[in-house]
């Protein structure tokens, strides 16, 4: 068992901080929320005043904070954790954030001898607290091995994407894929409905032809056509507009850097904005079935 430091214990790291507790591992935490820290500390988390002291004698440090900013803030800089930590420190940021601020958290890293990883997630918040997370790893590969012990105790499903900032790049692909086909299922579901089909039949026609995809099989966004799926419940998140938006504006800044030409992302990124200046950034991502529903 290792003595691990989780930094951010919001809707994705308080239950992941608390799978690993529950795994037996020595846990120490911090997070700027009093109210968060607590539930860690009812969970069996011993809670530090600040990171700095939830870092000392770390093995693992993870983070799972909102954006780049917050893990440039933690990491970098003379009062950064990296500055703390001694070499041989696995440091495992699980925030899904700017591919940059990731090669730069681990570059710096590198330059002081101490691990990292950047291993951003996908499963959400009820895959958080099953510990059934994806975590997709950009890092050396002897960085990846350790990570490997530590990440089992909070997710199923763990790749090695690459080098610093391959984690991000390859969440990147994969949420703007996710938007297209959600955006795409969604607009066929509403032409076969408005044509007189029953949105189980031709999903059920679907799902056994070739425009199968996951939003279909597990997430169907027609209301009714899946008991357990946001669209039969409000469209309560699950996975919500807003992080839907945030996803695509990162993958957008990949597709530039890298002179791709993404035009169905780009839309897709328009769409979901338009959601949120609609005021439905808190509802799930799957709501894109009501907006089109609403255009007749
Ligand atoms: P959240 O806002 O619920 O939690 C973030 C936590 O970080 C908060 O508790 C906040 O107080 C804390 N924090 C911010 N700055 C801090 C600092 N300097 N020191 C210590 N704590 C600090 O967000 P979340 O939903 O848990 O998401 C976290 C990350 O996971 C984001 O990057 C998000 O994009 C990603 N993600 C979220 C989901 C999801 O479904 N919620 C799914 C996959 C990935």
């Amino acid at each position: 068992m290792a003595q691990v430091a989780f930094i951010g214990l919001g809707n994705m790291g308080g239950p992941m901080a608390s799978n690993l507790v529950k795994a037996g591992h020595t846990v120490q935490v911090f997070d700027l929320s009093e109210a968060a820290c607590q539930q860690l500390a009812d969970a069996g988390a011993t809670v530090a005043a600040s990171a700095s002291d939830a870092v000392v004698g770390a093995e693992y440090v993870i983070s799972m904070l909102p954006a780049g900013k917050h893990v440039a803030g933690v990491y970098l800089g003379d009062d950064g954790l990296l500055a703390q930590l001694g070499s041989g420190t696995t440091v495992l940021d699980c925030s899904t954030i700017d591919a940059p601020t990731s090669r730069e958290v681990g570059k710096a890293a590198a330059d002081l001898g101490i691990g990292f990883m950047d291993a951003p997630v996908s499963g959400g918040v009820a895959a958080a607290a099953a510990g059934t997370l994806a975590f997709m790893c950009g890092g050396e590969a002897a960085t990846f091995e350790k990570a490997k012990i530590i990440l089992a105790d909070m997710g199923k499903n763990i790749f090695h994407a690459g080098t610093a900032g391959a984690g991000q790049v390859a969440k990147g692909c994969n949420n703007m894929l996710l938007a297209i086909h959600m955006i795409g299922t969604c607009e066929a579901l509403e032409m076969g409905v408005r044509n007189g089909l029953d949105p189980k039949v031709l999903s059920e026609i679907m799902l056994a032809s070739s425009g199968r995809n996951w939003s279909l099989e597990v997430y169907n966004p027609y209301p009714g056509v899946m008991e357990k799926a946001p669209a039969s419940n409000d469209y309560k998140p699950g996975f919500m507009v807003d992080l839907m938006a945030k996803d695509l504006g990162l993958a957008m800044a990949i597709a530039e850097h890298s002179g791709v030409d993404n035009r169905m992302g780009k839309l897709a990124r328009q769409l979901y904005t338009q959601l949120q200046e609609d005021g439905m950034g808190q509802q799930d991502f799957s709501s894109v079935m009501q907006k089109l529903a609403a255009k007749s």
